[in-house]
This record gives C-alpha cells, structure tokens and sequence, in this order.
C-alpha cells in the first residue's frame, strides 16, 4: 500500500481510547502482527453494520482484534481461537483486564482441531473473522463455511499481502510460498459460487465474502 495514502487514512480515524493504545504498543514490543488501525476501524465498522450475535475469530493472538469487535458491538459473544501459548496467556490476561471474560470465550489450540469439533457440536455463527495461518486460509474458510448461518459474513485478513499478491514477482523468497497460497485463496474466494467477495485494499487486504 502506498505509504502516504496510509498515512491520511490514519490520521482520518477517530481518537482511540488509552487501552486501545496500550493493546497495540505491546503487540509492536511483542512483534505480534495484530490489525493495523486502519482496517480495524473498517472491520468495526462491518461488526456494526452487521450486528453479529455471535463472532468466531481465528487467530487471537493477544486480544486486540476481539476486544476491538466487542466494542463495535458490544451485545455480541466471540469465540476465539488460538494456538500460540504465549500468545493465548497474554489474551487472557487482557481480556480479564478489560472484564470481557463474559462475552469473549477464548480457546486455546489448532484452529482446525477445534473447528472440526465445532461444527459436529451444529455451532453456528453470524461473523467468522480468518487472520491466522495464511497458508491454511483455503482450509480455514471451508470449515467456516459449515459453521455460517444464513446470510453470514466471513472477513479474512492479510489477503494482499504487503502488495506481493499483485506483485508476484517482486516477492521475497521467503514469502514466495505463502504468497502463491494467498492468489489461490483470492481466485477460490471471488470464483466461489455461494459467496460474494470483495477484496479491499484497506491495511494489508482485506476480503468480505457475504453468503448468498
Ligand atoms: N487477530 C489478531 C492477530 C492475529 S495474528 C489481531 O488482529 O489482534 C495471527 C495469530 O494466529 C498468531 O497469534 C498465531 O499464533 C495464530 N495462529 C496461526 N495459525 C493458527 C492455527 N492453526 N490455530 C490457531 N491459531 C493460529
Ligand atoms: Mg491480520
């Protein structure tokens, strides 16, 4: 994304509160890729206009996203999902700190794993937010599909990835294979025949797939 339009956009958001802040300078000291603020406020924005009764997030990592979406709506619950130990204990932390531990159920483990046992329990959701694993989206998203009601929404990040998803070539090494992943997973979302997908160049890309 190009840096300047970043930069307006970031300024055009409304002031956030402290603990906001506080959320994203531990994930920057961490490393811990949360959501940049731009696309967070965009993804509230759908949690508002959408009014999930229940959300199920993939990727947890220390609370910020699902504490970010309970703000936006603060009637709904979320079930989220994390398999990073560390990362899972600081959620908790967090999430008892601010006193969501009523509407925020946070689970610790493979998403698959517990997906699976999800969907044989009939869970179903309103909201299914995608932004753990890049190279297991495909996957991820076919298990959302079963545990999505009627009309649903299913929201993946990361989907442009830093622009190498338009750019292929330009993609360092390291990324090639994830990034190869990433196109696939954007040709199976918007060619998908029960849903409708934008892709968003919002953040690092994010793609919303309303079910028919
Ligand atoms: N949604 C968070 C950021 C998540 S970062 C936010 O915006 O605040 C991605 C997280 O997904 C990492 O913490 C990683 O440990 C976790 N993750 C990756 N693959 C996973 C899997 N298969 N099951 C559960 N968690 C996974
Ligand atoms: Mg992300």
């Amino acid at each position: 994304m190009e840096e300047s339009l970043t930069d307006y956009l970031r300024h055009s958001l409304p002031v956030q509160n402290n603990w906001v802040s506080e959320l994203e300078q531990q994930a920057a000291i961490d490393h811990v890729p949360i959501m940049e603020p731009v696309s967070m406020h965009f993804m509230m924005l759908q949690v508002k206009l959408k009014q999930p009764q229940r959300i199920l997030e993939i990727g947890t990592a220390i609370g910020y996203s699902a504490l970010r979406m309970l703000e936006a709506h603060p009637d709904t619950t979320i079930v989220t999902i994390e398999r990073d130990e560390q990362r899972y204990q600081q959620a908790v932390t967090n999430i008892k700190h601010a006193e969501k531990q009523e509407q925020i159920n946070l689970m610790y483990g493979d998403a698959k794993d517990i997906m699976n046992e999800l969907i044989t329990d009939k869970e179903k959701f309103d909201l299914i937010f995608i932004d753990a694993a890049k190279g297991q989206y495909k996957y991820f998203f076919e298990l959302a599909h079963q545990l999505l009601t009627k009309n649903g929404l299913i929201i993946s990040d990361n989907v442009l990835f830093r622009g190498y998803v338009a750019n292929p070539d330009t993609t360092p090494k390291k990324y090639k294979k994830m990034v190869e992943k990433l196109i696939a997973y954007n040709e199976f979302l918007t060619t998908h025949p029960d849903f409708i997908t934008t892709i968003v160049p919002i953040g690092d890309g994010v793609a919303i797939s309303l079910k028919r």
